[in-house]
């Protein structure tokens, strides 16, 4: 995956968008949506995206850019609160040479507890039943 690649429309995010795949949903507006990392690096982990096709930070639109922040901003402390965690970590990254592996632009809410280490990126496959219940007490705290 590089930077300048075309919008793949077959993504595994576009087709969450669509509804042709299914997710947790946390919470959604007119030009984002949220839903739980089905591998979470830890507890809590929440990813927000753009409805529109864009693959990286390279061909959001600053509207686009906004929205999407705007949503994490109202986010962030609602995770915070659900997880009762000290630390959270916000972060988004770009082509494949970044760890980027889904090509559609997201941005990561990741609790952070000291002394519990961040799983690696897409290492284990969470408990649907655990997702739903963490992402219930998410929205609550919205
Ligand atoms: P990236 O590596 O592109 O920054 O992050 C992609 C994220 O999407 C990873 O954290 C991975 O666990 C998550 N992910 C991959 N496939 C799916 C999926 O089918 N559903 C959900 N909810 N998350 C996914």
């Amino acid at each position: 995956m590089q930077l300048t690649d075309a919008y793949d429309p077959q993504n595994i995010f576009a087709k969450i968008l669509r509804d042709e795949m299914p997710s947790i949903r946390v919470f959604e507006d007119e030009t984002t949506l949220a839903f739980m990392d089905i591998m979470p690096q830890a507890p809590g982990h929440v990813l927000v995206i753009p409805r529109v096709a864009a693959t990286n930070v390279l061909t959001l639109s600053a509207d686009d850019a906004r929205a999407v922040m705007t949503t994490t901003h109202l986010l962030a402390p609602a995770v915070q609160k659900a997880m009762e965690a000290p630390g959270l970590m916000l972060a988004q990254l770009n082509g494949a040479a970044a760890g980027q592996t889904v090509p559609h632009f997201h941005m990561h809410i990741i609790p952070r507890h000291k002394g519990l280490e961040m799983l690696g990126h897409g290492t284990e496959v969470a408990d649907m039943n655990e997702l739903a219940d963490i992402a219930a007490r998410i929205r609550a705290a919205i």
